[in-house]
């Protein structure tokens, strides 16, 4: 049976969103954290950290589907400097929040922004929109800057005490910082959590793939966000750093994948996604090739004996072995995502009348 809680909070992980957690708890409320999980943000791996180092008891929330769709169908209050749509984000989170208050027995929600803090999403104005679109105006105490807002249900009531709340406001840092040292936290996360859509080259990985796939699965928007991404036209190839990388292209395999795995070297692991039909078998070789060039031990024996390595390809239950001088110097021009497609993107998409974008001096 679930324990009971009185609130549920927005917990992003991000310093903002525990100090506003702690807030609350210190007025000897029980409060939950919701950490949401989607293709371009989400760490529920950290959730014992977060326990051990700053007291909290956080629940992973996988709100993929939902949040994909609505990335795709255009966020209705546009994208930030990126293809962040923060508000949007915000109220699909808040929405699915509300829906979890009886499942956990909690009365309100808690979130960590700050009036004035970032342009998009924590202007008064946004708040309001917020609010107002979540339909969670009764239910939504933002603890950072309660003092600088209207008094909520919670605090009339005298669940919580306004007094023992804050009333911060604008960007500095310094009253974060001071309240986490007083908290005693030693490790001081970032202050949003970390979210690739604010980023420009997460921006740029996700973008390419919309080019060449209109509505692309959570699973693709997974595998872009994952390790090295190159691209030849339609041809969409992603490649593993570290270990961890590979786990991840593990977890995203699909049965038509190319997954290549060099034979007798150790390397990376390598998938190629169709995205526009099957590929030729010339194009697998020029991939092998430059998958080879990447497995360092392989491309220093290859260049000494002049002799190919071999670079097993698979598809499904098929398997074949290719063999190929590495390479980088290859055949298709496989390049990185440039990060001015997202740009010409939301250009385009403005241009043809997709839904509004927000104003571009929006840095976040
Ligand atoms: S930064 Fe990312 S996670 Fe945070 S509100 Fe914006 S889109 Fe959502």
């Amino acid at each position: 049976m679930n324990r009971k809680y009185d609130a549920l909070a927005l917990l992003s992980g991000g310093l903002d969103s525990i100090l506003a957690m702690r807030t609350v708890m210190d007025q000897g409320l029980r409060v939950l954290g919701l950490h949401f999980m989607t293709p371009f943000f989400g760490k529920a791996h950290l959730i014992p950290f977060w326990k051990d180092h700053y007291g909290i008891e956080v629940e992973a929330v996988d709100i993929s589907p939902g949040y994909v769709d609505m990335m795709l169908d255009g966020p209705s209050q546009g994208f930030g400097k990126w293809l962040n749509p923060c508000i949007d984000c915000k109220v699909t989170m808040l929405a699915r929040a509300v829906e979890l208050l009886p499942v956990h027995g909690a009365g309100f929600l808690i979130s960590g922004e700050v009036l004035g803090q970032r342009p998009m999403s924590q202007r008064a104005d946004s708040l309001n929109v917020i609010t107002k679109r979540a339909g969670v105006r009764d239910l939504l105490l933002r603890p950072l800057c309660a003092r600088n807002l209207p008094p909520t249900p919670m605090e009339e009531s005298g669940l919580v005490d306004r007094e023992r709340l804050l009333d911060w406001r604008g960007r500095g840092r310094k009253p974060q910082y001071t309240l986490a040292e007083h908290y005693g936290f030693t490790e001081i996360p970032t202050p949003a959590g970390g979210c690739c859509l604010t980023e420009a080259e997460g921006a740029a990985r996700f973008v390419q793939l919309l080019l060449h796939r209109p509505r692309p699965e959570p699973i693709d928007f997974r595998l872009a966000r994952t390790g090295r991404q190159y691209w030849a036209g339609a041809h969409w190839l992603t490649f593993g750093r570290n270990a961890e990388d590979n786990a991840m292209i593990e977890e995203c395999l699909l049965p038509g994948d190319y997954v290549f795995r060099l034979e007798d070297y150790p390397g990376p692991l390598a998938v190629g996604r169709p995205v526009a039909g099957d590929w030729a078998a010339e194009t697998i070789r020029d991939a092998a090739a430059l998958v080879a060039s990447y497995a360092t031990k392989a491309r220093r024996q290859s260049q000494t004996t002049g002799q190919p390595v071999r670079v097993c390809v698979s598809v499904g239950q098929r398997v074949d072995t290719v063999e190929v001088m590495p390479t980088r110097e290859t055949v298709l021009p496989w390049a990185e995502p440039r990060t001015e497609i997202v740009r010409e993107w939301k250009k385009s998409r403005e241009e043809s009348a997709q839904p509004p974008l927000a104003s571009t001096h929006s840095v976040i």
